[in-house]
């Protein structure tokens, strides 16, 4: 592995300000609501705040699995949390949100692997703010199609399945995971109309081929949205960061992207899964 060098100035994160963001971050302290914007110290809280969007994690803080570039707790949860719906949908209508996505630990545990819990909470935002677009970020519910079709009892006008990094890499980056099955994922829901979008993180160890490779492979399977952005070591026990990936690289991806069909690409160091994530609502 090369030397990796300083920290470019592209990764530097202004503080947080603007109207919006300080609304939903006063909502968010007096109601005592979490969000993945904020776990996560994501670098685009101001922004995605500002547009009214926001991302929060359901099924609780244990995850099954053990993704290498992942700062979520491993373990075997004990509780599902059938309440977690309706305060959700509340969170929503509180915040006034113009977009927001969903997402979840894997609970390889439970029969459905949580995805009731996903469907109603579509259900309950839907019902309160019918005007809110939804987007929810899966996992792969071990490729099982009956969770695919609870999905679809309430389905989201986004469904985003993240296959985070190249093929040969999997087994270091996303061990209990498969790169086809992730694939089919996108596959089966695209067949079944709706809007879908996955993305990767870079500067893992990937290279350039590969990601061009796996974009073919996503377009194939009918994605129709993808993000791309520098992969950022949580903390020491996670996997290295293998290199900066390049602004000119970026728009490399985002180009070749956009030559194969994709409707959306958004490929710059950092943009995260749910980045302009309202826009992509919006795209006919
Ligand atoms: Fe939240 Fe996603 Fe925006 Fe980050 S990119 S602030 S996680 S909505
Ligand atoms: Fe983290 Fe998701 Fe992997 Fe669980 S499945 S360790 S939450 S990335």
């Amino acid at each position: 592995r090369q030397e990796l060098g300083k920290r470019p100035e592209w990764l530097k994160v202004r503080l947080p300000s603007g109207e919006n963001y300080k609304d939903v971050h006063r909502l968010m302290r007096k109601s005592k609501l979490n969000t993945v914007c904020e776990e996560a110290k994501c670098p685009n809280i101001a922004e995605c705040w500002n547009r009214r969007t926001a991302t929060f994690m359901i099924l609780g803080d244990v995850c099954t699995r053990s993704c290498g570039f992942c700062n979520v707790k491993l373990g075997l949860p004990t509780e599902l949390d059938l309440d977690e719906p309706r305060r959700v949908a509340e969170s929503v209508e509180q915040l006034k949100l113009n977009h927001v996505v969903i997402t979840s630990v894997n609970r390889d545990e439970l029969k459905d692997g949580g995805a009731s819990i996903f469907s109603e909470t579509v259900r309950l935002i839907r019902s309160k703010m019918p005007s809110t677009t939804i987007e929810i970020l899966i996992p792969d519910f071990k490729g099982e199609t009956e969770a695919f079709e609870i999905i679809m009892q309430n389905p989201p006008d986004i469904l985003n399945h993240n296959l985070e990094t190249v093929k040969r890499l999997y087994h270091a980056v996303r061990p209990q995971a498969k790169y086809e099955r992730s694939l089919k994922l996108i596959e089966w829901f695209k067949q079944r109309g709706l809007r879908t979008k996955s993305g990767i993180m870079v500067g893992i160890g990937e290279s350039k081929e590969e990601v061009f490779d796996l974009m073919k492979d996503l377009y194939n399977a009918g994605c129709d949205i993808m993000t791309i952005g520098q992969y950022l070591q949580p903390t020491k026990n996670h996997l290295p960061v293998h290199r900066y990936v390049t602004l000119e690289e970026f728009k490399e991806y985002k180009d070749f992207g956009m030559s194969l069909g994709f409707k959306a690409v958004e490929s710059s160091p950092l943009v995260r899964s749910s980045y302009h994530a309202d826009k992509h609502a919006e795209l006919s």
